[in-house]
């Protein structure tokens, strides 16, 4: 596998993340997103091969036995995500960077494959009281999966403390400006 550079980006639901992702790819023209494989359903707009590679649950296995993921997990019930090797060596023959959004286990498990060319940042909501109601106003969950994603969020706050770098998304201009100098120090 020929390797360039990581960034490696885990956030709990709702913190914000994905618009930040986005902002931080369209300011920085040597980062490419990971599109991850995953077998939960698309949302309304999201696209296969653009948001995610989605997968019925055989296919997703199929790939586990051919050895073809860097890191897979089950991250919420059912439901799997993971981080195709194709996929980092497709943007590296590009000369870019991958940018890697995952979860925390995910970003700590990438860590330890690749020290040396990874750099891990956490994103924070201002507060647990901001990202449910961010999560609602998304208006993408049940009262269920809702729950389900504020727990894991509240879990995943305690593993902040294993990442690189921290940034608190309270205001979108500053967290992106901040990330953008994460990005910036690590890359050039
Ligand atoms: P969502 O369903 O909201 O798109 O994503 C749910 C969670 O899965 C997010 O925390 C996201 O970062 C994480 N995720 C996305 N892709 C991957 C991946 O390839 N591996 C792992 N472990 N988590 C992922």
């Amino acid at each position: 596998m020929a390797t360039g550079k990581l960034i490696v980006i885990a956030a709990p639901s709702g913190s914000g993340k994905t618009t930040l992702v986005k902002r931080l790819l369209e300011v920085c023209p040597h980062l490419s997103f990971s599109i991850s494989a995953c077998t939960r359903q698309p949302r309304p707009g999201e696209v296969h091969g653009k948001d995610y590679y989605f997968y019925s649950e055989d296919e997703f296995r199929a790939l586990i036995d051919k050895d073809a993921f860097v890191e897979w997990e089950m991250v919420y019930t059912g439901k799997y995500y993971g981080t195709l090797k194709s996929e980092l060596q497709r943007i590296w023959d590009t000369g870019h960077s991958p940018l890697i959004d995952i979860d925390v286990q995910g970003a700590l498990a990438i860590k330890k494959k690749f020290p040396d060319i990874a750099r891990t940042i956490f994103i924070e909501a201002p507060s647990v009281e901001e990202l449910r109601r961010r999560l609602k106003a998304r208006g993408t969950e049940t009262e269920e999966t809702l729950e389900e994603r504020v727990n894991k969020a509240v879990h995943e706050l305690r593993f902040a403390q294993y990442f690189e770098r921290i940034v608190i998304n309270e205001n979108l201009e500053e967290a992106t400006a901040e990330l953008l100098k994460v990005v910036e120090e690590f890359t050039r």
